[in-house]
């Protein structure tokens, strides 16, 4: 399970097996960039696949999820998403009342985020050939007309090559900025699977973050963007100091945790830095644009716990979390998420 988890163990078997197949095409951002999604001739395509165990929870359910994160995906590259692709498989029996309330769920989704499903796939296999229900989606996008202002931005304080919002922009000095509070989406998740009963408190965060993300980039500076998914902030944080060889420092008691979802945690012994995320966006910016980024985020419904986290630093070259008590810990990249089958 944990090769499907979002940690080190995944990035193993992506990098050793997929990468020797596929690696190696003339896309602009191609697979071995391994970032959020790819660009070819100016189109930015995605592909994402939702095994969510139950199928609904309390603030989403596996239709939302295969449109938001798509659509987020493609979104933090600096695109504008133009249509979704949607694959389904369900086993026999699957019951048509739940069909209907997933794709009700999706066209509900896809006009949040101003996008289509226009393409599509059914397919059926025989009961217990797979666990109720699973989703692929794809989709395409087009480069967003904000994105070479907000570009624009970034050089008037520093030389950047930079044409997409990759995971490797990022360098020392730059802010890192979080849109919201973290692990709401795995523990809401995981306490209906297990009914645990914290489900009365705790929802899902689920959500298209394109609108969001628009209003950062129209004041300009954002040289990153990535969302917290599987392995949470932890991994994130991972990902942007491998692939921009730069230090992460970020503030424990800078980090939005909702009350509840620390209880949980706590009960659960986990990290809410590891737990997934599917409506929560990470912006490295600038420093000189930082406050004013920050600022737009907060003036969103989506972003109005946006909180500035940390920093970039060449001090060092791995994430370190300053704790509330004045200690440094190292914030290690996750095995896997610790609660599967959350997207
Ligand atoms: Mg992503």
């Amino acid at each position: 399970m944990a090769h499907g988890a979002g940690g080190s163990a995944m990035d193993a078997l992506i990098k050793r097996y997929m990468l020797k197949h596929f690696a190696g095409s003339s896309a602009e951002v191609p697979l071995e960039a391994l970032d959020d999604a790819a660009v070819i001739d100016g189109i930015v395509l995605k592909s994402d696949s939702y095994t969510v165990k139950p199928l609904f929870f309390p603030g989403g359910d596996i239709g939302r999820m295969a449109v938001a994160g798509t659509v987020n995906d493609m979104s933090v590259l600096g695109a504008e998403p133009l249509a979704l692709a949607a694959g389904f498989v369900f086993e026999e029996g699957f019951p048509l009342y739940d069909l209907e309330r997933i794709l009700t769920s999706m066209d509900e989704t896809c006009k949040e985020a101003g996008v289509a499903v226009i393409t599509g796939d059914t397919k059926v296999v025989e009961h217990g050939a797979l666990d109720k229900f699973i989703i692929n989606s794809s989709g395409v996008g087009r480069r967003s007309p904000l994105l070479d202002r907000n570009l624009t931005e970034v050089r008037k304080f520093r030389e950047s090559e930079a044409k997409w919002l990759l995971d490797s922009n990022i360098r020392a000095g730059d802010q890192i900025i979080l849109s919201g509070a973290v692990a709401d989406h795995g523990i809401a998740v995981l306490s209906a699977r297990e009914g645990y009963g914290f489900e009365t408190k705790i929802q899902s965060d689920a959500a298209p973050l394109n609108h969001m993300i628009a209003r950062a980039l129209e004041v300009g500076g954002v040289v990153s963007m990535k969302d917290p998914t599987r392995g949470g902030l932890a991994n994130l944080l991972n990902e942007w100091s491998e692939k921009s060889k730069v230090g992460i420092l970020i503030h424990e008691e800078r980090i939005p945790v909702h009350t509840g979802v620390r209880a949980a945690c706590e009960m659960l012994g986990l990290d809410p830095l590891e737990v997934g995320n599917e409506g929560k966006v990470v912006l490295a910016v600038v420093s000189q644009k930082a406050e004013q980024v920050l600022a737009a985020l907060r003036s969103t419904d989506l972003g109005r716990e946006a909180e500035i986290i940390g920093r970039a630093t060449d001090e060092f070259n791995l994430v370190a979390v300053q704790t509330s008590v004045g200690g440094r810990r190292i914030l290690a990249k996750p095995f896997g998420d610790p609660v599967p089958r959350i997207c």
